[in-house]
């Protein structure tokens, strides 16, 4: 294709309707043509990226594979996409100034008052179009917020300038809420005429409209907000409560969304390409009677948006491995020697999740050590594999006191210490191991066999690592180091070979599993569980 289209996703009314998952469904579509695809989120925030927010501002954080820590949209569009995204594809207000700023320091502006018009919105621009050099046919910018907000302004104003600049190759998808109002029995379009309204003062009149809504609504309701918001009936979508995130591709494909898309940007169409492959996943998951029940021990168990990804690495997990996923939720905090048997029997399969800090600790190594000695599947993800190593120190090793630095720095046996290039760090933001790192299997692992292949590359986040001066002895009684990064020697995979599957990874598998290609690890955990049924 000739020129990069650009298509962005607003969203009004309420925050949480879902334009992560309308991105990426559109972006899925477009894909399934054969177009190269890309989707951008822009945060409207003054966080550089939301590596130092924690779980309560912002849910879980994803890394991409060039060790950016960004928005947990980039999960879905990954998942989704199944194609990498990288620090470009997340920008936040406060990078976009961070910018504008140190090139203020350098006189770049050559004496010039630097404005929010056109110094911030240029550099916005900029990072809009610094996608399509890597030659992507579409560019879909969600722009996080809602519309009307104080802080996404900038961006709204710099899309109605690229509106402009770019012409045809440019549109705009508004998402919108259509509220039921129960004592009227009835669905309600004011707010989204409002907000559509409050897009037009903004300079920018959306070419398609998306409703979100509880129940597919009457084509007289539709015809309404077209009528009202200047959009073609057939160019208001409805994106319809579903039961899976992924139903939703096919709902907006049946309703011709991405031929619309094309017609708009004076593409053609064409025939509707099958989407054979994600239906059979669909398939798939509709079809799974029997369940496979995986309990999660965290300290956010909370927070819907938390482990994110981890939650659909074991739908998805469940999925390829035909059951139904049964997720239980247990505050590591809740968790104590007289209540753990009665918690975590029931359970085929336990995730000690990842995580900062000593809250909550004591009760994942109480999960641990109910898993360990019980045989019962059980996988530690980052802090969730340090618990396993603290765990088996002091109760398989009998160093008593046994401890991660991070937890307390003068325990007596460090068996998890900061890593020596952390040592000296001051800066917190963006300063962990982080991306995509090589891993080396040993050949008859748990993990080898999962992945099948002695080469795999993960991604990090952490500054804290198993500390290699304990690993004979570690060996030596059972618990095994069988991934270790060839250039630094760091471990990070444990396992006890003795136990049916007892794996913790230091990297984060749960950041690399797309709906065509679900994380091996994950795969062969939830396998282990259902045989342990
Ligand atoms: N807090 C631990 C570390 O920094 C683990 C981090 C995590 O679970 N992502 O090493």
């Amino acid at each position: 294709m000739a020129d990069t289209k650009y298509i962005f996703v607003s969203g009004g009314v309420v925050s949480s309707l879902g334009k992560g998952i309308v991105s990426a469904s559109l972006g899925k579509l477009l894909q399934a043509r054969g177009y190269n695809v890309t989707i951008q989120k822009f945060d409207p925030y003054i966080n550089i990226d939301p590596g130092t927010l924690n779980p309560y501002e912002h849910g879980e954080c994803y890394v991409t594979v060039d060790g950016h820590e960004a928005d947990l949209d980039l999960g879905h569009y990954e998942r989704f996409l199944n194609i990498p995204t990288t620090r470009a594809n997340n920008v936040t207000t406060g990078r976009i100034y961070q910018t504008v700023i140190d090139k203020e320091r350098k006189g770049d502006y050559l004496g010039k008052t630097v404005q929010v018009i056109p110094h911030i919105t240029d550099e916005i621009k900029r990072n809009v179009k610094l996608l399509s050099k890597n030659k992507f046919d579409f560019v879909i910018t969600e722009i996080g917020g809602t519309v009307g907000d104080i802080e996404s302004l900038p961006f709204i104003e710099s899309v109605r300038q690229l509106k402009w600049e770019l012409g045809k190759n440019c549109i705009c998808v508004h998402l919108t809420y259509i509220p039921y109002i129960a004592a009227a029995k009835e669905y309600k379009t004011k707010p989204t005429q409002h907000s559509v309204k409050q897009l037009q003062e903004l300079g920018i009149q959306p070419d398609i409209l998306v409703l979100r809504t509880e129940r597919f609504l009457k084509q007289d309701l539709i015809r309404k907000v077209a009528l009202f918001c200047n959009v073609g009936e057939e160019a208001v979508i409805q994106s319809v409560d579903m039961p899976t995130i992924y139903e939703v591709p096919l709902i907006l494909q049946r309703q011709n969304m991405d031929a619309i898309v094309l017609k708009k940007m004076g593409l053609d169409a064409g025939s509707t390409p099958d989407m054979k492959k994600w239906e059979g996943f669909l398939q798939r998951k509709a079809e799974a009677k029997e369940t496979v029940r995986i309990g999660l021990v965290g300290k956010y168990v909370e927070l819907q948006d938390a482990y994110k990804s981890i939650d659909e690495s074991l739908l998805l997990a469940a999925i390829y491995n035909d059951r139904k996923l049964d997720l239980h939720l247990f505050h590591s905090e809740k968790v104590n020697e007289t209540n753990v048997v009665e918690l975590l029997a029931d359970m085929d399969g336990i995730l000690i999740a990842p995580g900062f800090g000593q809250r909550g600790i004591e009760g994942k190594l109480t999960a641990i050590r109910y898993a360990r000695e019980n045989d019962k599947p059980c996988f530690g993800v980052c802090l969730g594999m340090q618990c396993m190593v603290i765990e088996f120190a002091r109760n398989v090793l009998g160093l008593e006191g046994a401890n991660s630095t991070e937890m307390e720095q003068t325990t007596p046996f460090k068996v998890i210490d900061l890593m020596e290039d952390q040592k000296n760090i001051i800066n917190m933001g963006g300063s962990m191991r982080l991306g995509a790192f090589d891993c080396v299997l040993q050949k008859g692992s748990r993990a080898y066999e999962a992945y099948g292949k002695e080469h795999v590359q993960e991604r990090h986040r952490h500054r804290f690592e198993f500390n290699n001066e304990y690993r004979k002895q570690f060996e030596e009684a059972g618990m095994k180091c069988v991934g270790e990064n060839p250039d630094s020697g760091l471990v990070e995979i444990v396992e006890i070979p003795a136990l049916k599957w007892f794996v913790g990874t230091q990297f984060h598998p749960e950041y690399n599993s797309t709906v065509v290609n679900p994380n091996p690890l994950f795969v062969g955990f939830v396998k282990a569980a259902i045989e342990n049924k």
